[in-house]
């Protein structure tokens, strides 16, 4: 009796692992058909100087618009996209798209901001990156300090590698960040050496900065590291004006989050953030 039970949960387990095997390379072959469709999509959210109110830069997200799955957020294909490799044309597509709008901007005269743009590790690994994104952006013809390349932590696991990939980047004229920061494994030691311009400090630690007195004590610690270091700081996921007051605070350069604007598609955030130049 039991054993017939614990035979029907294994068949419906292994069902069940199968359809999930099944899914994954279904989405798969779904993204690489998504790529060549433009099923992919870009929303941008604003980066806020925290002194002005001014927006001093924008970040470019990638959403995916599956045909019959509906509209999927990074969470749902980037980890998928990672693991087969699908994430070097996607990313590379999401650079040069967001390069455009950048440029397209500029073009029509607003006043020109920088666009952060999240670069994965299968990226980031790759030889020729920077001569790929040099041809980008001479494709595009957008200037490289428009331009800024958000990497994380995990980058620091190679870290000779990791040096001569950001010193090739910084030298094409781009800015490099260190994404969700405090939440990896890079020691001071590379903090110091590494020639990045910024540090996005991770959400999960502004989220309880006003009731969790560890949380307040590491953001305050790391944006002053960041001044000392000559580092921008810049705090992700920040939803309410208490957030807000406690960073100003802190002089925490720039802010990102819900409290300023979620990320929007490109004909939106045109018509929200982006400010024709004075005269
Ligand atoms: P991220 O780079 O840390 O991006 C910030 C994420 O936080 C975005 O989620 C954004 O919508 C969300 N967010 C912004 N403000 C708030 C806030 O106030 N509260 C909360 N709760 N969330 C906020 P999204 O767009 O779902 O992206 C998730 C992650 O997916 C990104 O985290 C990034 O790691 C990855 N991702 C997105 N686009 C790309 C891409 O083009 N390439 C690569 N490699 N990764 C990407
Ligand atoms: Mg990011
Ligand atoms: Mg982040
Ligand atoms: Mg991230």
């Amino acid at each position: 009796h039991h054993a017939k039970e614990h035979g029907v949960e294994f068949s419906r387990y292994t069902a069940a692992m199968k359809m999930r095997t099944q899914s994954r390379v279904e989405l798969e072959n779904d993204m690489r058909k998504g790529l060549e469709r433009e099923e992919f999509f870009l929303e941008f959210q604003p980066q806020i100087g925290l002194d002005t109110g001014k927006m001093l830069g924008m970040e470019a997200l990638v959403r995916w618009n599956h045909p019959k799955r509906g509209l999927l957020p990074p969470s749902e294909f980037i980890p998928l996209a990672e693991d087969s490799g699908l994430i070097v044309p996607l990313g590379e597509w999401v650079l040069k798209t967001a390069c455009q709008y950048n440029k397209k901007w500029q073009d029509e005269g607003y006043d020109p901001v920088c666009v952060s743009v999240n670069l994965s590790m299968r990226q980031f690994r790759q030889y020729n990156l920077t001569e790929r994104i040099d041809s980008i952006l001479q494709e595009v013809g957008l200037d490289p300090r428009y331009l800024e390349l958000e990497v994380t932590e995990s980058m620091t696991y190679d870290i000779d590698t990791a040096l001569e990939q950001l010193y090739r980047l910084k030298k094409l004229g781009i800015h490099i960040s260190i994404d969700d920061f405090g939440t990896g494994y890079s020691s001071l030691y590379y903090l110091k050496s590494l020639p990045i311009d910024r540090l996005k400090i991770d959400r999960s630690f502004v989220k309880e900065v006003m009731c969790d007195g560890n949380d307040a004590a590491i953001v305050s610690t790391i944006t002053t590291m960041a001044h000392h270091l000559k580092l921008k700081v810049t705090a992700e996921g920040v939803e309410n004006q208490e957030q807000l007051e406690f960073l100003k605070l802190q002089n925490c350069h720039e802010g990102q989050g819900y409290l300023f604007s979620k990320p929007v598609p490109a004909s939106e955030f045109e018509s929200k953030f982006l400010s024709r130049k004075a005269g």
